[in-house]
């Protein structure tokens, strides 16, 4: 009943078969131009996306989806973030301490013709009390006679020093060998919640949609005192509140405050944070600013939410600014733009003055209850028998793949192996993913489909 169960079982199981939620996560961290984004770029086999030749392009993509001999794992590239100069220490450090949050193992880059500098230093001491697994990369050692240069980096007491070229791909293979050796099967980071103790609430969303101002409208009227719920662990950056007469945690709301959304490079480090706030949370409120258009960048924070396999409630804010025109319109964006999420439970509302905010609450619970859906085997399989016979698969190729068993084999989010006698098409998989919802439910929570070719 257990993840590793489901990688470990007989039958092939395609990399591209694996929920991203489950897989290992990679971070690759260091300073500014030690070659993060290079390696990133060597490490996924393509120039897509992290080539920064533009300068002044900000780019708001953490995560990548990677393999390296024949295993599927996560790279979180902190890579491309512009800095202030001022300060930048502590952003390094700081944006390094979340990349390393978010991460199974970790790379930690050095620029080897430099040296070790005191930013590489601080985030040692980080690595260190995170007790992650790292692996030393020394980069831009482009020929062997730079290796010397890398040898001085054992002086940071974290093992051996990998040398490498980014730019060149010389020693990326070894060392890409050695790093995913160190991941495990399944990703360890945003797993299993703590059962037990008030549902943990991530408040997200792009910059200025409300997220402050819900989390005042929230803790304003209706603080609750921590003593109320002893033996409840939590972040001091967490904060604990009463919602429709329930408990719930906020997580992260630290970084909320902060409105570090205001520095440069602001995009990326929002979403990087957006992303550690997600993984310590259930349930995740996407705030969207209902007065404008809604935004890719709107999207992109569901989509985060989705990805990372939680529980959805998406909350319309400044509802106060709505004439009819712009309701109109904002049903027509959501029909277009959000028609895969029709199963979030939606809140309209407005944190300025208060209306349904406490709607939430009964939001909050329908998602986590869809989340928490758990079906019974004999149940799912009398369900995908009348299924498949009313609607079989396609005829591919002479042959019609078949159902042969089913079972669900995690909640939090629900996820379903379904074995068969040949590959099931996208479609039919997404048809089968629209009849469960139909018949089960599954509010407000993604639905994770593998399929397992049985001869
Ligand atoms: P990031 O800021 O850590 O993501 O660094 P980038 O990947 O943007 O690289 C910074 C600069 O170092 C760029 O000009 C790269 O071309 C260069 N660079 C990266 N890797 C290597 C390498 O292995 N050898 C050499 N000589 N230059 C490299
Ligand atoms: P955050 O960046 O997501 O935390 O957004 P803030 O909470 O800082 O809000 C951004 C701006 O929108 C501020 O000027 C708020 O006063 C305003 N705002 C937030 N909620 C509402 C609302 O419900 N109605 C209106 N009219 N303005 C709002």
């Amino acid at each position: 009943d257990t993840d590793a169960e489901l990688i470990d079982a007989d039958g092939p199981v395609l990399p591209e078969d694996v929920p991203e939620s489950m897989l290992p996560v990679l971070a690759i961290v260091g300073r500014p131009n030690v070659g993060k984004s290079t390696l990133v770029n060597r490490v996924l086999g393509r120039r897509e996306a992290v080539v920064q030749d533009v300068p002044g392009v900000t780019r708001d993509r953490v995560r990548y989806r990677a393999e390296w001999g024949g295993r599927p794992f996560v790279v979180v590239d902190t890579g491309g973030w512009e800095y202030d100069a001022k300060g930048i220490n502590a952003r390094v450090a700081e944006q390094a301490e979340i990349a390393i949050e978010l991460a199974d193992a970790v790379l930690f880059v050095v620029d080897a013709t430099v040296g070790a500098t005191d930013a590489d230093e601080r985030i040692v001491t980080l690595l260190r009390r995170s007790g992650k697994p790292v692996l030393l990369v020394a980069n831009k050692v482009d020929s062997p006679r730079d290796e010397a240069d890398a040898a001085t980096l054992w002086s940071l007491g974290l093992g051996e020093p990998y040398p490498v070229s980014a730019l060149h791909g010389r020693g990326t293979g070894d060392m890409l060998d050695a790093a995913t050796s160190l991941l495990p099967e399944v990703t360890a980071v945003g797993g299993p919640m703590p059962v037990g103790g008030p549902h943990r609430v991530a408040i997200v969303g792009r910059p200025n949609v409300g997220k402050s101002s819900l989390l005042n409208a929230v803790t304003g009227t209706q603080r609750v005192v921590v003593d109320d719920f002893e033996g409840t662990t939590r972040d001091p950056v967490d904060e604990l509140v009463e919602l429709g007469g329930e408990p719930w945690v906020l997580v992260d709301t630290a970084g909320i405050r902060r409105r570090v959304h205001q520095t440069q490079g602001a995009d990326f480090y929002a979403s990087l944070r957006t992303q550690a706030a997600i993984e310590k949370a259930e349930v995740a409120v996407v705030v969207i600013d209902a007065s404008s258009p809604i935004t890719e960048q709107d999207i992109r924070v569901i989509q985060q939410a989705i990805d990372a396999g939680r529980a959805l409630v998406v909350a319309y804010n400044k509802w106060d600014l709505l004439d009819e025109e712009r309701r109109f319109y904002l049903e027509r964006e959501i029909e277009r733009e959000l028609v895969q999420i029709t199963w979030a439970p939606r809140v309209n509302f407005s944190a300025r003055t208060r209306w349904h905010v406490d709607r939430l609450a009964r939001q909050l619970d329908a998602a986590i209850a869809g989340w928490t859906t758990r079906i019974p085997t004999g149940r799912l399989n009398s369900f995908l028998g009348e299924l498949a016979a009313a609607h079989p698969h396609p005829v591919r190729g002479g042959k019609q793949p078949r159902i042969l068993f089913g079972t669900q084999v995690d909640t939090s989010p629900p996820r379903f192996v379904l074995f068969s006698t040949g590959f099931l098409e996208a479609g039919y998989r997404r048809f089968i993913e629209r009849r469960l919802r139909e018949e089960f439910g599954f509010v407000g929570s993604p639905i994770e489909i593998s399929v397992r070719v049985r001869e």
